[in-house]
């Protein structure tokens, strides 16, 4: 295949501006945030600004079967949109549009390019919500949200990304422009191929438009702040808040690195000193929203808490918030992270959290934590100096068996990122041969030339 030849068809079948080979600007465009991750030379990337340019671009590259691969905002941290060598690269970043909100049957018809935070903050408007809330919704688009199938810090009481996707537009591997799922609050008629596609991290399809459940805006939330002198002490109180019974609408862990780091590079006066900090949010009205807050409270400090209290400041509880959102661009200013995402079941959280620790002090490696801990979904970031390759070696080993000790526990070896490129061993020990069979031929019928990112994931 001659590359002039495909990017001759690419051209007759987009506009001009829609089709870049500017090295420059391919390459800036061609990974993610997963800086562990290896980058392949892209051989252009499509800027679409309509369905009908990735469907276009999707056809050209099934007739010379070239790899595609999607990007929303490259926020990812699994290597998932990282370009393949002689591959295009199909940017979705402006296609960009709110297309609709529609206040009574509570939805949000999208563009795949919008980001999180403007479709939240459009909804809003009509005193509706869009909930799944990744640390990353400034950033992230909700095309990125949906492939990736998106967690974040409410998801804990809300759910994740999947439980709010009703109907998708997709490109296929062919190029066929399909319609998937249903505006209605019920349905099921034929496979569920909405659910199919969320967390498919472009492999299936390219995702142009989706239509997402909006719920009413929660009430105020009352937050607990908890400080402890040990991480396992925090994972056994937030291990004592699920059985006490309570939801609570965020309970987040963010350690002393994190905070640090947050402080050396926004200077926000975090002046906590503790190792580590549970936040917890309580969103039920009155009364029962008072009484479940105090019972958060009494099991921070039946885990151990040295301190803890209900916030009555509300500022300061949020850039607590803030702080934990910015923990991981904080991190990375102090060079290359590789972030772990296991996620555990609750009741062995505490349990996994200690095998954290100990794999970091026999590998001599600086890990520091964040983790959505109310749902078991832990974040061990492994940080190796810029330039320390022998660092570099020892996080790839801790890395690994921080996989095996989630599976041991009875973990998943990705709660949220996805697999993309950095967790595909992982997965292979997670899935049996027969259910990774029945992944290859799931694909093999939505991508038959297997054109759509292929190589991540499996
Ligand atoms: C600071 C920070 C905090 C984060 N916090 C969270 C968090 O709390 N929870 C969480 O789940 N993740 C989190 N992430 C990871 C990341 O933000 C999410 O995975 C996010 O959903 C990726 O969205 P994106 O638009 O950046 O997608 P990209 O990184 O561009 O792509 C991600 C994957 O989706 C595919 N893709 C993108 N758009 C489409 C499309 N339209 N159709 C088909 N496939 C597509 C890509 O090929 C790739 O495989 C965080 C990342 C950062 C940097």
């Amino acid at each position: 295949m001659d590359s002039a030849e495909v990017l001759a068809a690419l051209g007759a079948d987009l506009p001009p501006d829609a089709l870049i080979v500017d090295r420059d600007i391919t390459r800036s465009l061609s990974h993610d945030e997963a800086e562990w991750a290896p980058v392949g030379e892209p051989l252009a990337l499509v800027r679409a600004t309509s369905s009908d340019h990735v469907a276009a671009a999707v056809r050209v590259c099934a007739r010379f079967g070239i790899p595609v691969t999607a990007r929303g905002a490259g926020t990812g941290l699994s290597g998932g949109a990282n370009a393949i060598d002689g591959g295009v690269i199909i940017a979705l970043d402006r296609l960009d549009r709110i297309l609709k909100i529609d206040p009574l049957e509570r939805f949000a018809v999208v563009q795949p390019g919008v980001i999180n935070d403007e479709l939240r903050a459009t909804a809003a408007e009509q005193s509706l919500w869009y909930p799944p809330d990744p640390a990353s919704s400034p950033w992230s688009t909700i095309g990125g949200n949906i492939a990736t199938n998106a967690g974040g810090v409410c998801c804990v009481k809300y759910g994740v990304t999947k439980d709010y996707v009703l109907a998708l537009e997709v490109v296929t591997g062919t190029g066929e422009l399909v319609r998937l799922g249903r505006m209605t609050a019920k349905g099921v008629a034929g496979y569920d191929l909405v659910g199919l596609m969320v967390g498919s991290e472009g492999t299936l399809g390219i995702i142009t438009e989706a239509t997402v459940r909006l719920k009413p805006l929660p009430a105020a939330p009352r937050t607990v702040v908890g400080y402890f002198s040990s991480i396992v002490d925090a994972g056994e109180a937030a291990r004592a808040v699920a059985r006490a019974g309570i939801i609570p609408s965020a309970l987040e862990l963010v350690d002393r690195h994190c905070l640090a780091a947050v402080d050396k590079w926004r200077n926000m006066g975090l002046s906590v000193e503790a190792d580590v900090v549970l936040l917890g949010r309580i969103d039920d009205p009155g009364e029962i929203g008072d009484d479940r807050a105090d019972q958060m409270l009494a099991c921070f400090e039946a885990g151990g808490a040295t301190w803890a209290a209900r916030s009555s400041d509300e500022e300061e509880a949020e850039a607590l918030f803030a702080a934990r959102r910015l923990a991981y661009p904080a991190l990375e200013r102090l060079g290359p992270v590789l972030t772990e995402d296991v996620c555990v079941p609750i009741a062995a959280v505490p349990d996994m959290l200690a095998r954290i620790e100990e794999i970091a002090k026999r590998h001599d490696i600086l890990i520091a934590s964040l983790a959505h801990i109310g749902d078991g979904n832990l974040h061990p970031l492994l940080i190796a100096e810029p330039g320390d390759t022998a660092a570099r070696d020892r996080a790839k080993i801790a890395f690994e068996e921080i996989l095996t000790a989630a599976l041991d526990l009875g973990g998943t070896v990705t709660g949220e990122h996805g697999v993309g490129l950095l967790k595909r061993g992982g997965l292979s020990r997670e899935l049996s041969p027969a259910v990774l069979e029945m992944h290859r031929a799931v694909k093999a019928a939505l991508d038959p030339h297997h054109i759509l990112n292929p190589g991540k994931i499996f």
